[in-house]
């Protein structure tokens, strides 16, 4: 293995070298940002290699307009708010749901089964799901909202800002941050929607994408074939992880996200509105719609005041420059999500950043 990872590092030198000008490849995974920190990967790159993180935090790339929106339902007495771990200390405008759980029914739960479970064992309230994340998490939504459906649970229902990852990243080459050379594509998003699927990414706008593992070695080969490709001026879809992510992907949870969700328009922290790029229940489904239920509104919020968190998901900045960061934001007292969740930029720079 340490044979393979010299020989990783000595192709990446090499290409610097050839290239003659900085690269710049961004991840959009939030598993691969702890994995690269928690690896020291970053210190044994050459200068001219950076390394940035992209929106593949899901807590993180959620817009705060749906914080705030999950944050009304805490005035309710007739709801219990279920949510997974990672979404409960995520501040909105008047709290967050850690510190409104002292007056509302707040959960945590480990899976959406455990949401619809909750909503069999309290037959007088509703249960709201706080149904965040990417592809990865949005069958196992999916097949609780069916199952809902076929039981006839009526006191259940989910707030889905469930969101896809191409869109994002076609909106990021698009516009925000069209400095990126390549990707390193996401392992669990890609073991869904399939290697393949990136080859859009590729073709119509000429970046190398690499689908890799998380293991050090994997993340090292695939920052060495990318460089190998910006070398070579061909950029390709290749996938160093093909052990786990085929090239179709599962199409069993294709066909249940497309059996119970429609894309739709949606807002991204930092990246604001994305075609097509949620996830909202379709018509049939509708009555397990909370935003519907509550009339609630997912409209587009606003970092809260200092916080640069949809500049770090851009990979615009990196958390050091938040002038917030170490001092009144701290993973112990959070102020933007990217500080508060485990897969975040902000908290990785925390905890493994200043060893870099
Ligand atoms: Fe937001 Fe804190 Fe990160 Fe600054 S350091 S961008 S306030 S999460």
């Amino acid at each position: 293995m340490f044979d393979r990872i010299a020989k990783a590092q000595q192709q990446i030198g090499e290409a610097c070298q050839t290239l003659g000008r900085p690269i710049t490849v961004m991840e959009v995974c939030g598993t691969h940002t702890v994995a690269i920190f928690r690896s020291g990967i970053r210190s044994t790159l050459p200068e001219g290699l950076k390394l940035l993180s992209g929106p593949g935090c899901p807590v993180c790339v959620t817009d705060q307009g749906y914080i705030d929106a999950v944050l009304e339902l805490t005035k309710r007495d007739d709801c219990i708010i279920a949510t997974y771990g990672d979404m409960i200390r995520v501040p909105g405008k008047a709290g967050s749901l850690e510190t409104r759980a002292a007056r509302a029914d707040v959960r945590i739960v480990l899976s959406s089964e455990d949401a619809l479970q909750l909503a069999r064992d309290n037959p007088h309230k509703t249960v709201v799901f706080v149904a965040v994340g990417f592809e990865t998490t949005a069958p196992a939504t999916a097949v609780v909202v069916k199952e809902a459906a076929e039981e006839g649970i009526e006191n259940f229902c989910i707030l889905s800002g469930h969101k896809l990852i191409l869109p994002a990243m076609r909106a990021l080459l698009s516009g925000m941050n069209d400095r990126v050379d390549a990707f390193l594509c996401p392992g669990h998003v890609s073991v869904i929607i399939g290697a393949g699927a990136f080859a859009e990414i590729v073709d119509d706008f000429g970046r190398p994408c690499v689908v890799a593992g998380f293991e050090p070695l994997q993340i090292i080969e695939g920052l060495a074939e990318i460089c190998r490709q910006l070398c070579a001026g061909k950029p390709e879809l290749k996938s160093i992880y093909s052990a786990v992510v085929t090239d179709q992907g599962n199409t069993a949870a294709q066909r249940i996200i497309a059996k119970c969700f429609d894309d739709a328009d949606g807002y991204w922290r930092g990246l604001g509105k994305i075609e097509k790029s949620t996830l909202v229940l379709k018509e049939g489904y509708r009555e397990f719609d909370g935003f519907k239920r509550f009339g609630l509104t997912d409209e587009p919020g606003e970092d809260l005041s200092g916080c640069r968190c949809g500049e770090v998901l851009c990979g615009l900045i990196e958390p050091m420059q938040c002038a917030l960061f170490g001092s009144q934001c701290t993973p112990h007292r959070p102020v933007g999500p990217c500080m508060v969740s485990s897969e975040g930029t902000c908290a990785a720079w925390y905890k493994y950043g200043r060893r870099d």
